[in-house]
């Protein structure tokens, strides 16, 4: 096989690093925005997140601007990330139906845009309780793996602050969901700092962050991890409140981010910001040197 010119094998070794990224205009314009902020891993979303359905289907020229962007390379990941309506633990036998609908067309539109994963807030589980919230979660999981056979594109569970009702605020949560899916292999994860940080794990030091991800490898398991959201949280630690803050400026600082950007085991693990941005991304493009500036030796 002929070696790669030198410039694509020095891309090669930067790591996964991006934002959440806008597809208004069309998927194709999200390349040309992580392309501007520099970004070598992007996540999207495939309809608008806040409705149950895409008006239509993808239009063919919409996929084919995508998939032969002259720049697609550059963007090494690309990662959707599902609508925020989706609960696949909710107790209205409507709303649970829609749900299950929902993700299983996200799904099929993340497979025609090629996607490896789209993650998922596991769901909340209303007044029904941790466990059964947790049983109907698996319920639906299989249920949309059975109805969508053919679509490749995994789901990526994210841990979350735990807000309200919210289920996947604890390791375990996670872990009882790959466990007892009948596709397990149709599932990884993604962890989001700014929920860890607000569900209460302390990871604003490299050690403390290390014994965080101990336990991660215990309870859910090192394989699994498929993704990273950079954000850092303007809540304390074990608030379960939920607010995404810039690289730095919250409560989990630089020294919890330096372990994130610098440790072994999150070297090809792509990882992104959704940290608050004005549409220029200009703050983007700044918490992504901050992050590139961690990852320099200091002494
Ligand atoms: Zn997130
Ligand atoms: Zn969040």
């Amino acid at each position: 096989m002929p070696k790669p010119p030198d410039d694509v094998r020095v891309a090669s070794k930067a790591p996964l690093l991006g934002a959440h990224v806008s597809t208004a205009g069309g998927v194709d314009k999200a390349v040309d925005r992580a392309v501007t902020i520099g970004a070598t891993a992007m996540q999207i979303f495939v309809k608008s997140n806040m409705q149950w359905f895409a008006p239509s289907p993808f239009a063919p020229a919409e996929l084919r601007a995508f998939h032969e962007h002259a720049e697609r390379a550059q963007v090494r990941t690309v990662f959707g990330h599902s609508g925020y309506m989706i609960n696949l633990a909710a107790t209205n036998p409507e709303f649970l139906e829609k749900s299950r609908r929902a993700l299983c067309e996200e799904l099929l539109r993340a497979d025609q845009l090629g996607l490896p994963f789209l993650v998922l807030h596991p769901g909340a589980h209303m007044t029904a309780g941790i466990e059964a919230g947790l049983e109907k979660v698996i319920t639906s999981l299989d249920a949309v793996f059975v109805a969508i056979p053919q679509v490749k594109t995994r789901i990526a569970l994210e841990n979350t602050a735990g807000q309200g009702s919210c289920l996947g605020c604890e390791f375990p949560h996670l872990a009882a969901i790959l466990q007892n899916v009948r596709e397990p292999e149709r599932l990884c994860v993604c962890i989001d700092t700014a929920h860890l940080f607000a569900s209460g794990y302390d990871i604003t030091t490299g050690a403390g962050a290390e014994k965080v991800f101990r336990d991660f490898d215990g309870i859910v398991g090192r394989k699994h991890l498929a993704a990273l959201h950079l954000n850092d949280s303007k809540t304390a630690l074990g608030s379960r409140v939920d607010r995404h803050e810039h690289i730095g400026k919250g409560r989990i600082g630089l020294e919890g981010f330096r372990y994130f950007m610098t440790a072994p085991r999150f070297a090809k693990i792509p990882k992104v910001l959704e940290t608050p941005k004005e549409k220029e991304m200009k703050e983007d493009v700044e918490n992504l040197a901050v992050l590139r500036g961690l990852m320099k030796k200091t002494d």
